[in-house]
């Protein structure tokens, strides 16, 4: 049987009795996109054959297996178990401020 814990407060999860949460976070560089409707004229095309070749390049080289770290954009995508509890705290404070623990407070 599989077991889990939650990453919170370390406490085993007994999946029969209560129901386990999955908090996924990403973490990436923000882009700022440009709008499909700005990058349909003629002149555009040959953009996209190069951005091609670049995505060419760039998979011939995860290929080679021994480059893979050399995108460290800061891009993190994080996975967490958390039991029923933790996981009504994290929903109120996902990022775990001070200012909106005063907050629960104050509503008790
Ligand atoms: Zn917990």
């Amino acid at each position: 049987m599989l077991h889990y814990s939650c990453d919170l407060c370390k406490r085993p999860i007994d999946s029969h009795s209560e129901s386990r949460h999955v908090v996924k976070i990403e973490v990436f560089p923000a882009v700022e996109e440009v709008s499909p409707n700005e990058c349909c004229d003629a002149d555009c095309s040959a953009e996209d054959s190069d951005h091609l070749g670049e995505m060419q390049d760039l998979l011939q080289r995860l290929d080679d297996g021994d480059d893979i770290s050399f995108v460290d954009d800061g891009t993190r995508s994080l996975r967490f178990d958390l039991c029923e509890a933790c996981r009504q705290r994290f929903v109120k404070n996902p990022l775990g401020s001070k200012s909106s623990k005063q907050l629960d407070f104050s509503n008790n």
